[in-house]
């Protein structure tokens, strides 16, 4: 009614367009209001996906609605180029952003960045003002929008920012849209040192997507394309997570500390029955699956696919792909989301790559593939053969990229936590491979041998004059064993861990065929008749690296001789692999195609040598003191009740035997006194690290003696898990934390 009235009111003054225009705002107003107020209600109820999708985000609809007609171009016009905002634009969209968050509760603003910590930075800023007569002013200016510039002494820099000029400075990018989450204006950004330098994951992805932007454009015209202004790479990541409840969780420190469990015997049950993958998904679990894509889809992720994993308590979820920065920002904001909701649901999540030894650690999926802004996947088998041969050149270009870069491709996914997986037959091995599948390997040998292809019976081809079989994509891959396997129109990676950052792969996929694209775009730019020559680089490429090309059983033994027979690379662990990032060859990869400077690049090198040992060193002060504290003082008790019954026994004088307790006992000794031996060891060695080595020295003997210290004393705490009874061991064991979700 009061509506209504207002609505005859402003009709009166000021005209009927204007009436209608305030009465809509007014009534988009009240519809938030009356949805916030209501938010736990509401979301207990059934939900419309099309209703709340992306209600949390300034989204291209939301900059559409708030913004004046101009503005909104320039803006749009700014994300397509890629150019600086001008102030007084950026003023009017900071004030229209603000007026939006604060519509819906936002009291908070934050330039939210990912340091190279890997996770997620946020310093929470409110909008009040100087108060004006006593009341307060929101505020939110262009400038505040635009740049921020937090503190950044604590956020590593390896070395790249001196901690006199700590400063560092945050840079909006709008082509990642502003969100709330809990309460705070949440401004995707870069983060950078004073004097330009990346001190985080956005600005190198940006760089290494704009460098594939660039030679793909330069391939395209070769083909005659001259519509397309801009080419991206697509991700869709799939994420693997455990779920256990937090009474568990709360009782074992190593899973607090370290995201891991460092010791614990093998359940009765583990995944043999492969029982768990794709099986109904429990009422508890259910409803936290649910609660989670709904908080997704309120930030605009398209969550889509979720299902059990092979190991019990495992799980995955998969979005929809969007551009690769999005991508990347979305996984950051799922794996958060994921933790959050798990603890409302009274669980714990765990996103460690290994969280229980003898059951499937966790990975992620990268789906990766190129894309037009006129909405071609450049990866997808065309239907006309000038499409075709553009997308063999494209496929060639990748092929290409893996076999140059092996190294650097396995160095993308090293980590503390993924070496527990890379080579440990549920993941891909450490040796980088690529899968093509039956058809599309008879197309690559054809091409190599200079033979018209036979599809089936009749199809010739010679490439660019026939059209190529359509290659079905539920054919092309069943192989799980593979790293990097073409399925259909993409690339799926998969030998990423589940905890990091999707960012450095992709920085290095991007790169790397940025550059195989350059070679290409070099040689066919100066060809004189571009078919002869585009088919004579293709059989040139393809015979020069068709070793990387595997189609069959990663996880085999004979793959490893075979790769080695053919020269791959099989950097087994992380130490093996970091190495690689400061060789000529990447340094000058990565300045060529101005994705890193020499100097970010020896940084980011430090940055993670240093990570890995510090994560090792976390293990070993946890395992230590969770020993000490607990496990020692639990074998203690264990071996004096024995000692008491077996005392008790003998003092009857009967003729009971007390055999078994004196087997048990000896045994418990004999337990406990190896583990006080590699507890020792372990301290003593931790003692003996040498800290002023260079980091990968230091990385090397965590690796070599901390870790294996860690391995010895574990197994020695399993047997013991065995034979002491549960109500003296200190720790919930394997079963309990696997099946605690009832
Ligand atoms: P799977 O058999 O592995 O489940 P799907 O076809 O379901 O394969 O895709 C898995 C993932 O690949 C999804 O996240 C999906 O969005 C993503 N994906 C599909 N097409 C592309 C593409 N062109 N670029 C990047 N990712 C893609
Ligand atoms: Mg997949």
């Amino acid at each position: 009614l009061i509506r209504h009235y207002i609505k005859r009111f402003l009709q009166n003054t000021r005209g009927k367009t204007v009436a209608n225009e305030k009465c809509d705002r007014y009534n988009e107003k009240i519809k938030w209001r009356f949805f916030y107020e209501r938010k736990e209600q509401y979301m207990s109820e059934k939900v419309s996906v099309p209703e709340i999708f992306g209600m949390n985000v300034f989204n291209d609809a939301m900059m559409r609605e708030h913004l004046p007609k101009k503005v909104y171009e320039e803006l749009k016009n700014t994300i397509e180029r890629g150019e600086m905002l001008n102030s007084e634009i950026a003023d009017i969209i900071a004030n229209a952003m603000k007026d939006w968050a604060i519509e819906r509760g936002a009291t908070h603003y934050t330039h939210w960045f990912q340091p190279m910590t890997g996770i997620t930075a946020e310093k929470h800023d409110s909008f009040l003002a100087p108060p004006s007569n006593g009341r307060a002013i929101m505020e939110f200016s262009g400038k505040e929008l635009v740049k921020g510039e937090p503190d950044a002494s604590s956020f590593p820099s390896g070395g790249l920012r001196a901690t006199f000029e700590a400063r560092g400075y945050t840079a909006w990018d709008p082509t990642s849209y502003a969100f709330i989450k809990d309460d705070t204006l949440c401004i995707p950004t870069a983060f950078c040192s004073y004097s330009g330098e990346a001190l985080d994951k956005k600005t190198p992805l940006l760089r290494s997507m704009q460098a594939l932007d660039k030679q793909a454009v330069r391939v395209l015209r070769l083909f005659g394309n001259t519509d397309v202004k801009r080419v991206i790479t697509t991700v869709g990541p799939e994420q693997e997570y455990f779920l256990i409840d937090a009474s568990v969780y709360e009782k074992r420190p190593d899973l607090i500390y370290t995201g891991r469990t460092l010791f614990g015997a093998k359940p009765p049950k583990g995944q043999e029955l492969e029982d768990h993958y794709f099986g109904t998904i429990k009422p508890r679990v259910s409803e936290y699956m649910k609660e989670l894509d709904k908080e997704l889809w309120k930030l605009g992720i398209l969550a889509k696919t979720k299902h059990n994993e092979v190991a019990p308590a495992q799980h995955e979820l998969a979005p929809v792909f969007s551009t690769t920065n999005i991508a990347t920002d979305h996984n950051q904001l799922t794996m958060e989301m994921m933790k959050t909701v798990a603890g409302r649901h009274g669980m714990a999540c765990l996103l460690h790559e290994k969280p229980f030894a003898g059951v499937n650690g966790s990975g992620k999926h990268n789906n990766w593939s190129i894309s037009t802004d006129t909405g071609a996947n450049l990866l997808e088998p065309g239907a006309t053969p000038s499409q075709n041969a553009q997308f063999l050149l494209f496929l060639t270009a990748v092929i290409k990229a893996v076999d140059d870069y092996q190294e650097l491709l396995r160095l993308s996914v090293a980590s503390a936590g993924n070496d527990h997986r890379l080579g440990a037959n549920e993941a891909p091995p450490a040796i980088m491979s690529v899968f093509l599948g039956d058809e599309l390997s008879d197309v690559v040998d054809s091409i190599e041998k200079g033979v018209d292809y036979h599809d089936k019976e009749k199809t010739l081809m010679s490439i660019g004059a026939t059209v190529l079989p359509h290659i079905p994509k539920d054919t092309t891959d069943r192989n799980r064993t593979s790293p990097f396997a073409f399925t259909g129109n993409k690339f799926e990676f998969r030998s990423l861990g589940s905890t990091a950052s999707i960012s450095g792969p992709n920085v290095i996929l991007n790169t790397i065929v940025a550059e195989s694209l350059s070679e290409f775009a070099d040689e066919l730019e100066k060809a004189e008749d571009f078919d002869s020559a585009l088919d004579k680089l293709l059989r040139r490429e393809l015979v020069a690296h068709k070793r990387i090309i595997f189609n069959g059983n990663g996880y085999s033994e004979e793959w490893v001789e075979e790769a080695e027979r053919r020269g791959l690379s099989n950097l087994k662990s992380t130490v093996d692999a970091l190495p690689v990032f400061i060789q000529d060859k990447t340094i000058e990869l990565f300045t060529k195609n101005k994705v890193y400077t020499e100097s970010e690049i020896r940084s980011r090198y430090e940055i993670l040598l240093e990570n890995y040992y510090k994560t090792i060193n976390i293990e070993a002060m946890t395992l230590i003191s969770m020993t000490k504290k607990d496990i020692m003082g639990a074998a203690i008790e264990y071996q004096y009740t024995l000692a008491e019954v077996f005392n008790a026994k003998q003092a009857t004088g009967v003729a009971v035997t007390a055999k078994t307790e004196e087997k048990m006992l000896a045994k418990a000794a004999s337990l406990t006194e190896a583990l006080a031996e590699r507890l020792d060891k372990l301290e003593a060695d931790v003692d003996k690290v040498d800290e002023s080595a260079d980091a990968l020295e230091i990385a090397k003997y965590y690796r070599e003696v901390i870790f294996s210290d860690m391995s010895s004393l574990r197994e020695v705490i399993d047997d013991l898990e065995v034979v002491i009874p549960s109500d003296i061991w200190p720790y919930p064991t394997y079963g309990e934390m696997l099946y605690s979700i009832k």
